[in-house]
């Protein structure tokens, strides 16, 4: 009887979903709360959480209970066939790895987590190096158990955009990199030159003051959540309990602003899923490419805007008076809109950003097809950033070794990004065009209508639709790099005339 093997599937899923959290706030302590010493016990901690959770997904009566319901797969409501599929997908994918080899990734992540620290501290690859030929080979045994011999690196990008490979993206990108590189060039070639040093001694408290008021007023509800400070920005947990966080610099109150905007727009995203559903696929993100298209969306289509500048630019002047003395308007919208080649991923603009990502995404690809060696990375990687970026690291430390994704073994993660911008930009001009006077609203600090626009075409869809099909339907648009570049074009070359 499908029914009550659905209630007892529910029942579980929401016990899964219960100790997952836990583990999640658990994670969110560590990053901004945890004394110094105590990191042993929170690992003692975690580990006891990772091996409740991974014991309440594998359970042996999930199995019968996700066979009795795919036989009678007719009688479900097509919402409830998400569920099914869903949990089929985890627990397939969760169950066939041997527990020991479980126990080997966690071991080689949090080694190789450490090696990359001192590694990039040191400007030492070769240290690293043997790490990330460790964690690859993981990458291919995991996929010989899930039975993705055949294509492994498909399996790394499935498994955080499903639905999505390797080759739909690299037709993708190859648009994307044709038509981004003379948008670029002719931004960098142009005689205006954005001055970011413009920015000097703004005060932590009034910058947290500032951004905490606009990304309230984007839609962000403080009720059910909150932000915090910590080395790098993430946003973490989910439903009724949201936990952003920030980091400030007194010389970039940028940096502090936009990256809470960019959490925000994830925050949103996670308050807008269902919450009754919290638990399983219906209240659940699509993957990471549609994650990036909310946070991205809100950093940059509406809060890099004139619309949005236009409302919150006199309010910045007044909360930073004595800072933004003799800075025209111009000054600081072009400062806010700079462009510039920039070694470091995450401290790139959003016309560069991208060939940051399609270069990782080329070399994991040919990683993973064993065209590239681990030794020859850091050479590799310098001609890329030479020929793309125009820019060559000045060492490994601010090359090769600059991010944390690869120490974790988090290969096919790279490329959500870059969709996600993709996504972003469709999202945009179909709210434009669906939304008359929508930039309008925002010059009077109006957020609401598009947030509920997004809530109606993506959040409500919880993972029903992956990144290909929501785009379809929320779009009317199969996923591509078009309106990326209509957007980058439509903001930038203006700017840089
Ligand atoms: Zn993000």
């Amino acid at each position: 009887m499908p029914a009550s093997a659905l209630t007892i599937l529910d029942e579980k899923l929401k016990r899964i979903h219960t100790l997952g959290s836990i583990d999640g706030l658990l994670g969110w302590d560590e990053q901004v709360n945890l004394p110094k010493e105590s990191k042993d016990q929170r690992q003692n901690q975690k580990a006891l959480m990772a091996l409740l959770v991974h014991e309440a997904n594998t359970d042996p009566e999930i199995a019968k209970l996700l066979a009795e319901l795919e036989d009678s797969r007719d009688e479900l409501a097509e919402s409830e066939q998400v569920i099914v599929r869903e949990k089929r997908r985890n627990y397939d994918r969760t169950v066939k790895l041997p527990a020991e080899f479980v126990e080997r990734c966690t071991r080689t992540s949090s080694e190789a987590y450490h090696a990359w620290a001192k590694a990039r501290a040191n400007n030492d690859f070769k240290a690293f190096a043997p790490y990330i030929q460790k964690h690859i080979e993981l990458c291919l045994e995991s996929a010989g158990y899930l039975g993705w011999d055949d294509r492994p690196y498909d399996l790394m990008i499935d498994n955080h955009d499903p639905g999505m490979d390797a080759s739909t993206i690299a037709a993708l990108f190859s648009e994307l990199k044709t038509d981004l590189l003379p948008i670029l060039k002719q931004i960098l070639d142009s005689p205006v030159k954005p001055d970011v040093s413009i920015f000097k001694g703004f005060p932590v408290k009034k910058q947290e003051a500032f951004l905490k008021d606009v990304t309230k007023s984007l839609g962000f509800n403080y009720e059910r959540g909150r932000i915090d400070i910590s080395l790098h920005p993430f946003c973490s947990g989910n439903g009724a309990d949201i936990r952003m966080t920030t980091r400030f610099h007194e010389d970039n109150p940028l940096d502090s602003l936009f990256s809470s905007i960019h959490e925000t727009g994830h925050g949103m995203y996670e308050q807008g899923l269902p919450i009754e559903y919290l638990h399983n696929a219906l209240g659940q993100a699509a993957g990471m490419g549609v994650h990036e298209s909310q946070s991205r969306l809100w950093e940059n289509q509406v809060s890099r805007s004139k619309a949005f500048w236009k409302f919150y630019e006199p309010k910045f002047r007044e909360t930073f008076k004595e800072q933004l003395q003799g800075i025209s308007s111009e000054d600081l919208y072009l400062a806010i809109n700079a462009v510039s080649r920039n070694p470091i991923r995450v401290d790139s603009d959003e016309v560069t950003y991208n060939l940051h990502i399609i270069i990782r995404f080329e070399i994991e690809k040919k990683l993973f097809a064993g065209e590239l060696k681990v030794a020859d990375l850091p050479e590799y990687w310098n001609a890329q950033y030479r020929e793309l970026l125009g820019i060559p690291p000045k060492n490994d430390a601010e090359g090769v070794l600059q991010d944390i994704h690869w120490s974790y073994g988090s290969f096919g993660y790279f490329p959500s990004y870059c969709l996600g911008n993709m996504l972003a930009a469709q999202l945009w001009y179909a709210a434009l065009e669906q939304l008359p006077g929508l930039e309008s609203d925002f010059e009077k600090g109006d957020f609401s209508r598009l947030l509920t626009w997004l809530r109606e075409n993506v959040h409500q869809h919880g993972k029903t639709y992956y990144l290909k099909e929501l785009s379809e339907k929320a779009t009317g648009q199969p996923l591509s790099p078009k309106s990326l570049i209509r957007y980058l074009k439509d903001r930038y070359l203006p700017l840089y005339q």
